[in-house]
């Protein structure tokens, strides 16, 4: 038995519903593959506290323009606050936009900011290009995905900070701000116990898992820390799961164990691509993600693809030799 969709959100792109008393989603269209990024609009006696931004440009300001509308929220009137869930240009993207349009501040996890201005202000291009070759990737095609990759993003003016375990006031309660690493490292997402609702961010999804990569910048064992946050995730209550992409759905815990045992499989697999003989992360990735991919969706298939050898490294199952091209091999 797989965890099912809700029937709550089912607007096409583009559109917004109410989820929940008080609370709408929208979703905004990306022009990637993905196909949109959902944002979510809570209402409260201050004003409306907005959840991610959006990827910015002209088709996602209209749908926040239009979604908004929809929700009776005067962008340039009626926002309180925006919660930044992580780094990524999909959702930290229109941050700046709306701090214009709406003066109101913008607030991610305490160390995602000094981070984020980093990469996105001065980006650089090298470290990534770098590690993409050393784990067995040809230049040219490392070259290109991470040019694209690390271009700069204009970031809002000013940023505020939040920390694990802070209430942040939201409707006529408040939510709990929950760290959850993984996907990034200092991604935030925002539990509202009173009404059992989690804003799961790319942490939690239906149909689709989050990238857990190994990325020049990330602290170690990513999918280790994932995994335990995860685990943590199980206990919380909460019967409605709003995640950034993705349909909502109820079945938190399911879920969880759902994911869980997706790694356990993948694991399993690189396990089984590194057993004949040694082989380059590059080279499981290959066997791992076939298929027609962009050099951009390799350079994330290589970076998952670490992040599970490392994880297998860190359990004795798999050893890493160094080298001007790092190898794995079976344990
Ligand atoms: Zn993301």
């Amino acid at each position: 038995m797989s965890v099912a969709p809700s029937t709550l959100g089912a607007q096409p792109v583009g559109g917004a519903a109410r989820v929940a008393e008080g609370v709408w989603q929208v979703k905004l269209p990306v022009p990637f593959p993905l196909g949109f990024v959902s944002v979510y609009l809570v209402a409260g006696d201050d004003g409306w506290t907005v959840i991610d931004a959006g990827y910015d440009y002209p088709p996602a300001r209209e749908a926040w323009e239009a979604g908004a509308r929809a929700a009776g929220c005067d962008l340039s009137r009626d926002v309180s606050k925006v919660v930044v869930t992580h780094f990524h240009p999909d959702h930290i993207g229109a941050a700046r936009w709306l701090q214009e349009v709406s003066a109101a501040p913008v607030f991610m996890m305490e160390q995602e900011i000094p981070f984020a201005r980093g990469l996105w202000g001065s980006p650089d291009a090298e470290p990534f290009v770098a590690m993409l070759v050393r784990h067995g990737m040809p230049r040219d095609m490392a070259e290109d995905a991470a040019g694209v990759m690390r271009a700069g993003l204009p970031l809002a003016e000013e940023i505020s900070p939040l920390s694990p375990g802070e209430k942040v006031p939201m409707g006529e309660g408040a939510a709990r701000v929950v760290h959850a690493p993984g996907h990034a490292d200092h991604q935030l997402v925002l539990h509202d116990e009173a009404r059992g609702i989690l804003y799961a961010a790319d942490h939690l999804m239906l149909g689709i898992t989050p990238n857990v990569g190994v990325w020049p910048e990330s602290e170690p064992h990513p999918l280790s820390r994932y995994l335990g946050s995860l685990h943590e995730m199980r206990d919380l209550r909460a019967d409605l799961v709003l995640p950034g992409h993705g349909p909502v759905f109820h079945d938190l815990a399911g879920r969880a164990a759902e994911i869980t045992a997706h790694h356990a499989e993948r694991l399993g697999a690189m396990r089984a691509a590194v057993e004949a003989e040694p082989r380059t992360a590059y080279e499981v990735s290959r066997m791992l993600f076939r298929g027609a991919l962009t050099r951009q969706q390799r350079s994330f298939a290589l970076a998952e693809t670490l992040a599970h050898l490392d994880q297998l490294v860190l359990e004795g199952r798999v050893g890493a030799r160094e080298g001007g091209v790092v190898t794995y091999e079976a344990a």
